[in-house]
């Protein structure tokens, strides 16, 4: 074993390879951008070097910049976690070339591998069942959809070169056939440089069962079961699972026989997982499933493996990368129970998954039994526009999936996330969800539940709304009460309010008060029966509790901050310096005194303006001024993380202004368009 390795990664997975590295008594070193500077895999590290600005093509993606650190540090390996560098076939070799291990597979294997129809040629002929289609060199449309008649609709158009989940599209028609093409092609281009399609039949009722296969430098490969990671949105994994539901013994091993079989075709080495769809239509059957793709890479969800296993796949990796046989052998594998993984994202699932940004308020994870968490982030840390916006996996295990389930989803309903919007009551609500739960699910799942999962939009939570109210008050008592300790009178009509309602003798009866409810205005009204504050947000009203109330009488206690959170006892509150958020039943509310001197508040005029919902680059603009517009038009395509997200007509309308480009980058709220609506115009 080598006595150093470089992590070239961030985050969770960063984070995870150093506590294996450090287990073994390795000197870890991190590499980090501008961004990353006080990361938790930064602080983790022995030692750390700065490689750059946040954009990942300027740091992470730059080969030279991480063989120097590796060679000025001394590392004798690096791991490349997943995603970024560790597919790449020229960083294991420029890794060989400065002499470095590279803890991963064979550049040969990884270019063998590399794109969907060369890899799909070769597994053709090593005897491995693919998914019927074309996977030949033809590009000329009106041949693609000759071959698409030929496979038989519907078909799934995928880019050669993708990977999550980008440049594929189903189409279920020949009339479609055309448009969704180029738009593949288009998608393809944008994100990998590579316009080429291949055409594959598109499975109904598809399960996503993949293999973890590993290989070791004396020439054996062994597998180490399967995961299920049917539940997905956008063609992207949502909740994976070990082992499969449902998986007959007969598929298991013509699967993991099948995968070895890939495996040994292009002399893999290390850790890999190789893909496959099944038919679930009739339940699983040995004769119905079909190699889609091999990752030559640690996988996201490799903890699940992990878990049923007893091993740690880190630990095989850097055995096998210093030479070591594989430490176990086929027959001494076997499946112990159960294990579900969840990728909390910070998205919000209410507004079509957008990513969020921001700082985590807080960041605290459910106690369960079985439970393993994995992040890479903490509380004060930043999720940033940079990067994949993942907070952490919450894996469960049990002795049954039931058991690993009810504990994945008391690990995620005892999870409180405060600032970005996440995903956690969906997750939570998918643990619960009747057919996944009963083992009755394909990869269309969450698409035909979403209302039911709650990825719709919700009306506002009135009740938090109340809760952040008090808040609020609480917090303008303090300020008041020390503006009056100083002989200050204040501006807005929330610190006039609090400076009354402070005088809690001559107090008013009543008071009504602008908030500013998740981005939205409302009215508060704050009564004050018996001097203690209780406010009432359409129809919802909040008191502090009579626990609360004990400590009005120690000012000093009562001053702090931190006593917010968790009053009343049911939710918790945690205050950031000009919000407050809510977090009830998992679902944040965030509340904000609603401030006219506030100039910061321009995103509440809503109505004609398009406005970037986050951080981004501009891909295509639609529009240009003076032209009409209908309610629902596209107006912008703005790219932000892994996604693009089409910005609409909020009206019909005329646009007055067009204030972006093809090409740039906008903040946040930033200004795209502006439509002056049908009935203005009338006006
Ligand atoms: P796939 O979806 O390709 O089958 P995974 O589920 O393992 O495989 O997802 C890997 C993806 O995670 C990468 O393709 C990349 O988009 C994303 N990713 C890359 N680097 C990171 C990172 N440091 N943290 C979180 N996600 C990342
Ligand atoms: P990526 O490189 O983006 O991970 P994959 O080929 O692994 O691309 O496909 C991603 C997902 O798309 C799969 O997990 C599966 O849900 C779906 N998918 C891929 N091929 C098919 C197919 N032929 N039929 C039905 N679904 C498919
Ligand atoms: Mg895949």
């Amino acid at each position: 074993m080598f006595s150093s390795v470089l992590i070239a990664n961030r985050g969770e997975i960063a984070v995870r390879v150093m506590k294996t590295a450090k287990r073994l008594g390795l000197r870890t070193i991190a590499v980090y951008s501008e961004a990353d500077a006080g990361a938790m895999h930064v602080r983790m590290a022995d030692e750390a070097y700065p490689i750059g600005p946040a954009a990942a093509r300027e740091s992470y993606l730059v080969i030279d910049k991480i063989i120097a650190v590796a060679k000025q540090s001394g590392a004798e390996a690096i791991h490349p976690g997943y995603g970024f560098l560790s597919e790449r076939a020229e960083f294991a070799e420029a890794c060989a070339e400065a002499g470095i291990v590279f803890v991963g597979p064979p550049a040969t294997a990884i270019r063998a591998m590399g794109l969907k129809d060369g890899a799909k040629a070769l597994m053709q002929k090593a005897g491995v069942p693919v998914v019927p289609g074309y996977h030949g060199a033809n590009q000329d449309p009106k041949f693609l959809k000759e071959k698409a008649y030929e496979v038989g609709y519907p078909v799934l158009i995928k880019a050669v070169a993708g990977g999550g989940g980008k440049g594929m599209k189903r189409v279920d028609k020949a009339m479609d056939f055309d448009e969704a093409l180029a738009s593949a092609q288009r998608e393809a281009q944008g994100a990998f440089g590579d316009p080429r399609v291949l055409i594959e039949k598109y499975v109904l009722s598809p399960r996503h069962i993949e293999i973890q296969v590993f290989g070791d430098t004396q020439g054996n490969v062994v597998h180490l079961f399967e995961r299920d990671c049917s539940l997905q949105r956008r063609h992207q994994k949502v909740i994976e699972e070990a082992p499969a539901p449902g998986m007959p013994a007969a598929m298991r091993e013509a699967m993991g026989r099948a995968a070895v079989e890939a495996a040994r075709a292009v002399g893999y080495v290390g850790a890999g997982t190789v893909e496959f769809i099944a038919d679930g239509s009739n339940g699983l059957d040995p004769t119905k499933f079909w190699f889609m793709e091999m990752n030559t890479r640690l996988q996201v969800e490799h903890p699940v493996t992990e878990a049923i296993t007893g091993q740690d796949l880190v630990e095989w990796q850097l055995r096998v990368a210093a030479g070591e046989p594989l430490p176990l052998s086929q027959e001494n594998l076997a499946i112990h129970g159960h294990a579900v993984e969840a990728r909390l994202y910070a998205e919000d699932p209410e507004k079509g998954f957008l990513p969020s940004t921001g700082t985590l308020h807080a960041l605290e994870f459910g106690a369960a039994e079985g439970v393993r968490i994995d992040t890479g982030v903490e509380e004060g840390a930043e999720v940033s526009p940079y990067y994949d916006p993942m907070i952490a996996k919450v894996i469960a295990r049990g002795a049954t999936r039931d058991e690993a389930l009810d504990r994945l989803g008391q690990a995620l309903a005892g999870t409180v996330v405060a600032g970005p919007r996440t995903n956690v009551t969906f997750l939570t609500a998918l643990t619960e969800a009747e057919g996944f739960r009963a083992g009755d699910f394909d990869t269309g799942f969450i698409d035909r539940n979403v209302e039911v999962l709650g990825a719709v939009p919700q009306p506002m939570d009135a009740k938090a709304a109340a809760v952040g109210v008090l808040g609020i008050v609480q917090r303008q008592m303090k300020h008041a009460w020390r503006a009056e300790q100083q002989h200050r009178d204040g501006y807005s009509p929330w610190s006039v309010m609090s400076a009354d309602a402070f005088r809690l003798s001559d107090s008013p009866r009543h008071q009504n008060v602008p908030v500013v409810v998740d981005g939205e205005l409302h009215s508060a009204r704050l009564t004050f029966p018996r001097g203690f504050p209780v406010a009432e947000v359409a129809g919802q009203t909040a008191e502090m509790s009579p626990w609360y109330k004990g400590y009005l009488g120690f000012l000093e206690t009562f001053l702090l901050d931190n006593d917010l959170r968790n009053y009343p006892r049911d939710v918790a509150l945690v205050p950031s310096a000009d919000a407050i958020f809510v977090i009830r039943n998992g679902r944040q509310t965030e509340v904000r005194a609603f401030d006219p001197l506030d100039v910061d508040l321009d995103h509440l005029d809503g109505g004609g303006s398009v406005k970037a919902p986050m951080h981004g680059k501009v891909v295509q603009v639609f529009v240009e001024p003076g032209q009409q517009v209908a309610k629902g038009d596209r107006v912008a395509v703005i790219e932000a993380m892994k996604m693009e997200h089409t910005l609409l007509a909020p009206s019909d309308g005329v646009v007055t202004s067009v204030s972006v480009t093809a090409g740039e980058q906008v903040a946040e709220g930033a200004p795209v368009a502006a439509i002056e609506a049908a009935q203005d115009q009338a006006a």
